[in-house]
C-alpha cells in the first residue's frame, strides 16, 4: 500500500503537531507533502526539515496561500486545522480538486456547511471528521442505513464551570476558563468555547452537516469523564457508543487512514482497570444558553450560523483580552444574532461578508455596552 500524502493547514497548532506525531508513528502509511503556519515560522521550518517537506510545500504568515497548498497536485488528504473560519476557501478548494479533507476546524462547516457539503458531493471527495465527537459518530454509523438512525448524541465534558453557579461564572477569570478538566492540550479559543458550551453548540451544527441530520435530532449529554466520545441512537432504541481515552491522535488516525486502522503505540483505554464510573446528565441550559443559540442558528440557517460563529470568535477574543466578562461571551453573540438580517442560501461572498459584519457588530457592542 502506498503511503497517503498529506497536507496540514495549521501545522504548528495543537491538532497540527498531534497530526505530525501520528505521521511519525506510521511512517509507512503517511507522508507529509505540505505544511502551513500562521505565525510560528521557526517551528514550521523545523517540521519541514524533520518530515522532508520541500520549500514548495510550505506556506507561512497571515496572507499565506492556503488555496495553493490545499490543491497541491501530489496531495491525497488535506488536514484543515487552522484557527476559526479562515479555512473556508482552502477547504472548498481542496474538495473541488477532489481531495479528501480531514476536518478539525468545525467553524468551516458551521459557517459554510451548504457550500462545503455541495463541493464534496460534486467531486466525490470525502469530509472526514477530526473532532472527537464526530469521529465517534462517524465510527458508530459505519454499516448503518441512514433511515435506521434516529438521533445523534454529542457528549460534552461540561467544561471547567460545570458545577459553577451563574454568580460564580460572572466573576470567572481567564485562567479559570482556560483550565479544561479532561482535554488539557487544546488551543485557547476552543478551551474557552468548552467552558461556555459554545463548542458543543458549534458541534451540533457541524453534526447536522456532516451526517445530514436536522438539528432537532442532534442532542447533547454531559459526560464529565470524556470516555464515551459520542453516541448514535437507532430507530429501534438501540444506542451505539464509541469509547476511548481523551487523546486526539485517535480521531486523527481514524480520519487519515480511513477505512484502514493502525496501532499508534500510545496508551489505550483499558476497560478492566479504568476505575472512574461513567456518568451522564442533561445539560443545564439556563446556566449554559449557548446550545439554544445553535438550535436557533441551525433552524433559521442561511448566514445566521456564520454570524453566530464569527460573533463568538470575536467575543472570545474580548474575554481573553479581559474586556468582557465570561457570561458576556454568549450574551454578546446572541445580541449580534438578533441584529443580523439573514441571507437565505448565501454565496461564499455573502458568508464572508456576514462573518465580517458580525465581527464589526460584536466590536461595536463591546465598546458601547460591556
Ligand atoms: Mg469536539
Amino acid at each position: 500500500m502506498d503511503a497517503k500524502r498529506i497536507v496540514i493547514l495549521g501545522a504548528t497548532g495543537s491538532i497540527g503537531t498531534q497530526t505530525l506525531d501520528v505521521v511519525r508513528r506510521l511512517p509507512e502509511r503517511l507522508r507529509v507533502v505540505g505544511l502551513s503556519a500562521f505565525r510560528n515560522e521557526t517551528l514550521l521550518r523545523e517540521q519541514a526539515a524533520a518530515f522532508g517537506v520541500l520549500s514548495s510545500g510550505l506556506a507561512c504568515g497571515e496572507n499565506a496561500d492556503l488555496v495553493s497548498l490545499a490543491t497541491l497536485p501530489e496531495a491525497d488528504v488535506v488536514v484543515v486545522s487552522v484557527a476559526g473560519a479562515i479555512g473556508i476557501r482552502a477547504t472548498l478548494a481542496a474538495l473541488e480538486a477532489g481531495k479528501d479533507v480531514a476536518l478539525a476546524t468545525k467553524e468551516v462547516l458551521v459557517a459554510a456547511g451548504s457550500l462545503i457539503t455541495a463541493a464534496a458531493k460534486a467531486s466525490g471527495a470525502k469530509i472526514l471528521p477530526i473532532d472527537s465527537e464526530h469521529s465517534a459518530i462517524f465510527q458508530c454509523l459505519q454499516g448503518q442505513k441512514p433511515e435506521h438512525v434516529g438521533r445523534l448524541w454529542l457528549t460534552a465534558s461540561g467544561g471547567p464551570f460545570r458545577e459553577w453557579t451563574t454568580e460564580q461564572m460572572a466573576k470567572a477569570a481567564v485562567a479559570d476558563a482556560l483550565h479544561h478538566p479532561t482535554w488539557p492540550t487544546m488551543g485557547r479559543k476552543i478551551t474557552v468555547d468548552s467552558a461556555t458550551l459554545m463548542n458543543k453548540a458549534l458541534e451540533m451544527i457541524e453534526a447536522c452537516w456532516l451526517f445530514d441530520m436536522p438539528i432537532e435530532r442532534v442532542g447533547v449529554v454531559v459526560h464529565p469523564q470524556s470516555v464515551v466520545h459520542s453516541l448514535v441512537e437507532l430507530v429501534d432504541g438501540s444506542v451505539l457508543a464509541q469509547l476511548g481515552l481523551p487523546d486526539m491522535r485517535g480521531p486523527i488516525e481514524c480520519a487519515l487512514l480511513y477505512p484502514e486502522r493502525a496501532d499508534l503505540g500510545i496508551p489505550k483505554f483499558d476497560i478492566l482497570t479504568q476505575k472512574t464510573p461513567l456518568t451522564f446528565e442533561a445539560p443545564d441550559e439556563t446556566r449554559f444558553p449557548a446550545l439554544a443559540l445553535a438550535r436557533r442558528a441551525a433552524g433559521i440557517g442561511g448566514t445566521l450560523p456564520a454570524v453566530m460563529n464569527a460573533a463568538n470568535e470575536a467575543a472570545v477574543g474580548f474575554f481573553l483580552d479581559e474586556k468582557i466578562s465570561f457570561p458576556a461571551i454568549v450574551e454578546l453573540t446572541a445580541r449580534v444574532m438578533d441584529a443580523h438580517t439573514v441571507q437565505p442560501s448565501p454565496t461564499l461572498e455573502q458568508i464572508m461578508f456576514a462573518d465580517d459584519w458580525a465581527r464589526g457588530a460584536a466590536l461595536r457592542l463591546m465598546e458601547n455596552r460591556y
